[in-house]
């Protein structure tokens, strides 16, 4: 009782004005960055956010100029794997200002994560303002032109140089920036992976963290040998229900039905693009249900060619359709996505969202 009371106070205290000590690079390298040429991930804005947390508390935050950091080999998460990160992307609109989508939820879920793994959570002020501060400085960064957009990578990782197994005592929270084009616009080959899993229940599957990630390589790549792109994940116990499909969540039309695997056994990741997805075709009255969904209801709709449509959804992609299918030694293909008429609807609407140029009904939009 008294442990709750002490949270409500805790919780309910205004958050301390953070000192964001801000050091400028004295040589951009913004001019010689080819904007039409962006891979995605490979080159970094000039300036990175880094706060440290000791002692029980954040200590200091800084914007400063790009640069590689030193430490100890004995930091933890070296050795135990304490590290959680964020995804998500600042567009230029036509009139040159720079919007951020629903940053709120990114915060929400990095701090979910961090109780997870016992991490130190990253109070507001430092997520978002650190963020928008950080973009403000590298505005020319964000580059313009369809389909690009200045990639925002936020993580915490535990940094206590010792070899004890427990919570870390030290954090750093980082933000970097990256220009990018879509990665990938085409339709993608995934297969239904019956044997290794990325989450069990019980297990970190909720958590963005970087360890399931890891966990996911060796299967995903087995995969691509195969000629797949990435796989769609079951579950851990029977591999008998899809979960997600490589780092995106999941969206099937069946019929007339929307389906997306529910979050219920915490297996699966919440995307944000997921939860927006869902709100939008709630509001434009589509027929979308969150549930158990079975790979013998997949192959029962590919056979009698009622599987409609099948996305991933994510940050990177917004929406990655599926072309082909492979279950069990079987590849199924689908119907030219370009015909799609609610997987194309959404991604045209939450693009022009992120640009600015549809109704923000929800007030999802940030202005840095
Ligand atoms: C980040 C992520 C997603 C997508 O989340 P968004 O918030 O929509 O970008 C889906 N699955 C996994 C495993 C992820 O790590």
């Amino acid at each position: 009782m008294l442990n709750f009371a002490v949270h409500l106070i805790a919780a309910k205290m205004p958050d301390k004005n953070y000192d964001f000590k801000i050091e400028k690079t004295t040589h951009s390298r913004l001019k010689e960055i080819d904007f039409d040429a962006l891979q995605f991930g490979r080159v970094f804005s000039d300036h990175m956010l880094l706060a440290e947390f000791e002692e029980g508390e954040w200590k200091s935050v800084k914007i400063q100029p790009y640069q590689e950091l030193a430490f100890s080999p004995a930091s933890c998460v070296f050795h135990y794997g304490q590290a959680i990160f964020e995804g998500l992307k600042a567009h230029k609109t036509a009139s040159g200002e720079i919007l951020i989508f629903r940053p709120d939820q990114n915060l929400e879920r990095m701090n979910k994560s961090a109780r997870r793994l016992c991490m130190a959570e990253v109070p507001e002020e430092i997520f978002i303002d650190g963020i928008k501060k950080l973009i403000d400085i590298d505005r020319n960064w964000v580059p313009d032109g369809d389909g690009k957009s200045l990639y925002i990578r936020p993580f915490l990782i535990a940094d206590d140089d010792f070899l004890g197994v427990k919570p870390s005592a030290k954090y750093k929270f980082m933000v970097i920036t990256s220009p990018t084009a879509n990665y990938y616009s085409g339709a993608v080959k995934v297969k239904v992976e019956r044997t290794y899993s990325r989450a069990c229940e019980g297990g970190i599957g909720a958590a963005k963290a970087a360890a399931n990630y890891a966990a996911s390589l060796y299967p995903a790549q087995q995969a691509q040998k195969a000629g797949y792109h990435q796989l769609i994940w079951t579950d851990a116990k029977e591999h008998k229900f899809i979960e997600e499909s490589g780092t995106m969540n999941l969206m099937l039309r069946i019929g007339d039905q929307l389906v997306t695997p529910s979050l219920d056994a915490q297996t699966i990741l919440p995307g944000i693009t997921r939860a927006s997805i869902v709100a939008l075709a709630k509001n434009w009255g589509y027929d979308i249900v969150e549930r158990k969904v079975a790979v013998d209801e997949i192959v029962e709709a590919l056979n009698n060619k009622t599987l409609k449509e099948a996305f991933g959804m994510g940050t990177a992609a917004t929406i990655a359709p599926i072309e082909l299918i492979g279950i069990d030694g079987v590849d199924y293909e689908l119907s030219d996505f370009h015909n799609w008429d609610f997987a194309n609807k959404v991604k045209n609407h939450l693009e022009g969202l992120k640009r600015g140029k549809v109704a923000d009904e929800f007030n999802w939009i940030q202005k840095v």
